[in-house]
Formats: structure tokens, sequence, C-alpha cells
């Protein structure tokens, strides 16, 4: 039977009814794969197809769902329907960092089973004020038992909560983490039930805003807002801790395998609060910088660790080293693509600086006499730290590189701080603080250029008059972020072997000067073999 729209009925029923949803999302995602763009894909497949589709279903019955077995099929065509739009299957441990949520490593491409529970326990905390007042109304008239419906109401939401905590192996620490979040939620359920039963203009709106963000807010990333009455922010905490708990578990994999060292690396730096992730889903070039296709597929494979070729082979950078499936060694190689990327990000930091600080300029050559050819600020600016010039020094570097230590940032950071140690004493004659501003090769920030960045965002906010600085900080991260990911695509594709003119003829209709475009018609014959061409 359907129910405002919801089924109610028997476990066949719903399973029955939630098959139906899965083979009509299988083709709404099909659908997408038309676009033959892969970040738009990706994108319109998390936005629109993802288990928002499903997840009223979820809400009703997610623990029925759950328990009858039928949920994995909905991750398969998740799964699927990813590989065909990244050009490959992501394996295993990338799928499971690919459910995950941004801010945990992943692209939010929550499965039904990772999302059944917390979307079930949400609706019937947010429902329960208005749920009492109905049991209480059928007890008055004489329809029900005292107490009984409650009763029941109350012990299949308290098993959900007791399942979440088991199905995701949640520690005493987490599992105290759900109880609050359901506590809370309870709260301002009953707040905003009172409210609208007093039906005052506040309720009214209130419960027009319920309405208007429950699916934009229940499935997005950012967890960190105290809830709303509705669902919606209950769930989506709820999935910040499945998240977390998830994203723990596959690094603990990570660090099991000797041989995963940079995967635990990558997964760990991503996770780091000093990152930015926005670049993967805001595409319109109209409104922030935006990787091309061939950049942005390279750098989410990246991200997730999947593999970037068929197999090892000789890096065409280096000619020297294994250039690795996934291409770590990229990332410490292609030299040539490494330093382009670093004076993009050196740009963006000079591009920030001067909202509030006309004068920064960069690559200032003579600021220090006795050593002319060193230049130590990438930008020299007024507005990186309160009330000193500082020499912004700009520097990107794996975690996985040689000598990297336990944080490559900060490793990084003294090495520099080292280099120049014998001229600060120079510098700060002149009124000039030296500062790096170290990057990782995936994005996270020093807490030091943080703190720069918002430093600088503070005062070109207060100068311009802006509301807040908020904003311009939020995008000043993201075009670093875009900028970091572009040198990582760049550095990968340096290492890999040249397109043949053959290859070059085929893919655009160009075939090129034979002399450049065939490097290999310079290599020598063998002493001793009989050539005949
Ligand atoms: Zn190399």
């Amino acid at each position: 039977m359907t129910v405002l729209g919801g089924i109610s009925g028997s476990v066949q029923q719903i399973t029955a009814a939630f098959e139906k949803t899965c083979l009509e999302v299988e083709g709404l995602h099909k659908a997408i794969d038309q676009v033959q763009e892969a970040a738009t894909e990706v994108v319109l497949k998390k936005a629109c197809a993802d288990v928002p589709k499903v997840v009223y279903a979820l809400r009703l019955n997610g623990d029925k769902l759950l328990w009858a077995g039928n949920l994995p099929k909905y991750g398969s065509i998740l799964r699927d329907s990813l590989a065909r739009s990244l050009g490959g299957d992501v394996g295993d441990l990338g799928w499971q960092q690919a459910t995950c949520g941004s801010s945990e490593g992943g692209l939010g491409l929550r499965t039904a089973e990772e999302v059944s529970l917390p979307a079930f326990i949400a609706s019937r905390v947010a429902a329960a004020p208005a749920v009492r007042s109905i049991f209480g109304r059928l007890e008055q008239a004489g329809l029900a038992p005292c107490g009984v419906l409650e009763a029941s109401y109350e012990a299949r939401t308290r098993s959900a909560i007791n399942a979440l905590a088991s199905s995701f192996g949640l520690d005493s620490a987490e599992g105290s983490a759900v109880d609050a979040v359901v506590e809370e939620g309870t709260r301002a359920a009953q707040e905003w039930w009172q409210q609208t039963e007093a039906g005052g203009p506040r309720a009214v709106q209130e419960n027009a805003q319920v309405g208007g963000q429950s699916i934009a807010d229940g499935e997005g990333d950012d967890a960190e807002r105290s809830i709303r009455p509705g669902p919606a922010g209950i769930q989506k905490k709820l999935s910040a801790l499945v998240d977390s708990a998830k994203a723990s578990r596959l690094a603990a994999a990570f660090d099991e395998n000797d041989d995963m060292v940079e995967d635990s690396l990558r997964l760990e730096d991503l996770r780091n609060k000093h990152q930015e992730h926005s670049w993967m889903w805001d595409l319109n070039p109209s409104f922030g910088p935006v990787l091309p296709q061939e950049d942005w597929l390279r750098a989410v494979r990246l991200r997730l660790g999947c593999p970037q070729l068929s197999g090892d082979i000789i890096c065409a950078a280096c000619d020297e080293r294994i250039l690795d499936r996934t291409a770590y060694h990229a990332l410490c190689c292609a030299k040539g693509q490494s330093t382009r990327g670093h004076n993009r990000v050196r740009d963006v930091m000079h591009a920030g600086f001067v909202a509030s600080d006309a004068g920064a300029a960069t690559e200032v050559p003579g600021l220090m006499p006795s050593q002319p050819d060193l230049r130590p600020a990438d930008v020299l600016t007024t507005a990186a730290l309160p009330n000193v010039t500082t020499a912004v020094d700009v520097g990107i570097t794996a975690p996985h590189a040689a000598g990297a230590g336990d944080d490559c940032v900060e490793t990084m950071r003294q090495n520099k701080l080292a280099k120049y140690g014998p001229y600060l004493e120079e510098l700060r004659i002149q009124g000039i603080q030296y500062a790096p501003a170290t990057f990782t090769a995936y994005g996270r920030r020093h807490p030091c250029v943080t703190q720069m960045i918002t430093q600088a965002s503070r005062e070109a906010a207060r100068r311009k008059g802006l509301r807040s600085h908020a904003a311009m900080q939020l995008r000043w991260c993201k075009a670093i972020a875009v900028e970091i990911w572009r040198r990582a695509a760049h550095m990968i594709r340096a290492c890999l072997p040249a397109e043949s003119r053959q290859t070059a003829y085929m893919l655009d209709g160009e075939y090129g000067d034979a002399e450049k475009a065939e490097p290999e018609a310079e290599f020598e014959p063998e002493v001793g073999k009989e050539m005949w061409f």
C-alpha cells in the first residue's frame, strides 16, 4: 500500500518496491553517462541520482530493507556507474574511500546500506513528537491500549540505534557520539513540534524552511552546523559519524599492509582539516577556476588511489625509475611540471595578498645583498602576517617523498628555515620576516598557510568593507586546491610515454612533424645487428 508516497506493507512488498526504484536509478545513471564529461557525470550522479533518490524509502523502512539483505544491489549500481564515469573500476579500497564524504577523502557516494540506518533513525527521531500526539489521540478515542503504540515505536527506534553501532563497529566514544546526536535531534524535534502546535508565525516559517532544505542538507558533506528540526540534520550528523568510522577502518587496512604506505599517507593527508575539496564539485568556470576534464579525471583517480596505468612502466620523465600504476612516483619527479605548478600556486597566493596589499610583489630580487642570487620571497607582502613585511616562500612536497618525515609540510618548512637561517638576520634588519608556505602534493596546507590566508582575508574584508572574510578565504583555498591538483595531473602526464604520431592522428587528426613527433627515430641500432630500413 502506498501512503504519502511511501510503501507500507510486508517485507516482500517493501523490498519489491525498493528493487523497482533501483531499476529506475540504474536507468537514470545510464542516461547521465550520455553527458560524456566525467566531472559533470559524477557531480550529477552524486547530486541527482545518488541515495537521495531512495532516501525516502530508507527513512520509512531502512531497518527492514537492511535486514532483508536487499541493499547491496544499490551499491553495485553506484560502483559500476562511477567506474563508467572515471574510465575504469576504482578497486575495492578505492570504492570504500569513494563512499565516504569528501572531508574524509571520498566522493560522498554513500551506499544504501550506509544510509539506511542513519536515514531511518533520523526520520523516527524527528517524527517522534508528532507520532506521540497521534498515539495519544488514538488512545483517547479508545482505539489503542495506553502506552503500547509508543513503546513499540521507541523499541524499533532503539533497536536501529543499537544496530548502527554494531554494523559499523563503532567504539564506545563513537557510540556515545551517536547517542548525543539522537538526544540533540530529539530536543530540536520537541521544540519544533511545540512551536508548530502553538501555531505562531515563527512556527510556520520554520516549517517552510524544513521542507525547502531537507534533501540538500541531508546529503551534503558539511555536518558542522547545529541540528535543524526535521530528519535531514540528524541524518547528516549520523552519516558523518559513519563516514569517520569507515575512513578510520580504511586507514587501518592501509597501515596493516607494508605495500600501502603511500596509500596510508594519501588518505591521512586528504582527511586533514587544512584541506579544500570543493574543486571536485564546483564546475562552472564562470564562478571560479575549474580543472579541464583530463586533469580532473587524473586528479580524482589519484585521490582515490586508482590505477592510472594498466601496469608499471619506466618513467618517461626521468627515464630511470619505475612509474607505478597509481603514479605516486610522478609526484616526486617531473621537475618541469612541478615548478610550473609551484609558480601557479605562488600566483594564487599573490592574487590573494594583493586584495589588501596592492604593493605585493613576486620573485623580488636583491633582498639579501650578501647572496644576490638567492630569492627567498616568492611573494613579498605586508598582508601575510600582522605588522610585518613577509617574504612568503611557497613549497609543495609529497608525503611519500624521501626524507619527508612524519609531517612533510613541517619537514619542508624546517628545511627552508634551516636553508635561510644564516640570512634571516640580514632580512630582519630590512624589516622582513621570512615565512615558508608549504603544501602537500594533495593540497593540504601547513597550518601557517591557513593562518596567512585567514589574516590576509580578514584584512581585505576590513579594507574593502566585505561583510565577512569567510567567503574570500574559501575561494582562495579553492583556487589553491585547483592549482595543486592541476600540478599533480600534469606531473603524472609528464611521466607517461609521449603519444605517438599515430595516436595523435587518431585522436584529433594531427599527424605532425615526423622528426618532432617520433623521438624514437633517433634511436641508434645495436652494434653488430644488420639493419634493413
Ligand atoms: Zn621519474
